[in-house]
């Protein structure tokens, strides 16, 4: 694999590892505030996120190239409430979308087909990401001030079932 295309890969995969970490600390922050539903939701989205670290990992493994690791950065632990968590949430999954895209740009710019194909659908699953996070945010919002709607809304991301897109 050209070497600035892997250097962008590896990256993603601290990026995701990241992702984990963040909402792994927003799941614990919900559990601690009395959120059930909503830190269930995140523990299932912290899981795949590592699901989409490792998926990257295991296709470098498949090139032939040594995975190397970074330092994750620290998350954010607090968070006013559920609304600005999710709007957090939404303002994170633009940015891992320009990356995604970044990596694909690179990918063809590098004249990677093979990887640029593998890519796709980390592209395909961003728009899904995005389209959930801000429907959620946009109940939240309507549900501010409103502890039935609140709780409701809680009680309904609790059914969340971890069925990764890809991956294992
Ligand atoms: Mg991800």
């Amino acid at each position: 694999m050209n070497s600035r295309l892997l250097e962008e890969v590896k990256k993603q995969v601290n990026a995701e590892f990241y992702s984990a970490y963040l909402y792994l600390s927003m799941s614990s922050w919900c559990e601690y505030e009395g959120f059930k539903g909503i830190a269930h939701w995140m523990r299932i989205q912290a899981q795949e996120e590592q699901t989409h670290a490792i998926t990257l990992h295991d296709q470098l493994i498949e090139r032939g190239e040594h995975c190397t690791f970074e330092i994750i950065e620290k998350p954010p632990q607090n968070w006013e409430n559920p609304f600005k968590m999710f709007e957090h949430v939404l303002e994170h999954e633009k940015k891992v979308t320009f990356m995604i895209n970044n990596l694909a740009t690179v990918s063809i710019e590098e004249k990677d087909h093979a990887f640029y194909g593998f890519i796709q659908m980390f592209v395909k699953e961003q728009v899904e990401e995005e389209a959930n996070v801000s429907d959620i945010c946009t109940r939240l919002k309507r549900a501010e001030g409103n502890v039935m709607l609140l709780e409701m809304l809680d009680k309904e991301l609790s059914n969340r079932i971890f069925t990764p897109s890809f991956g294992q």
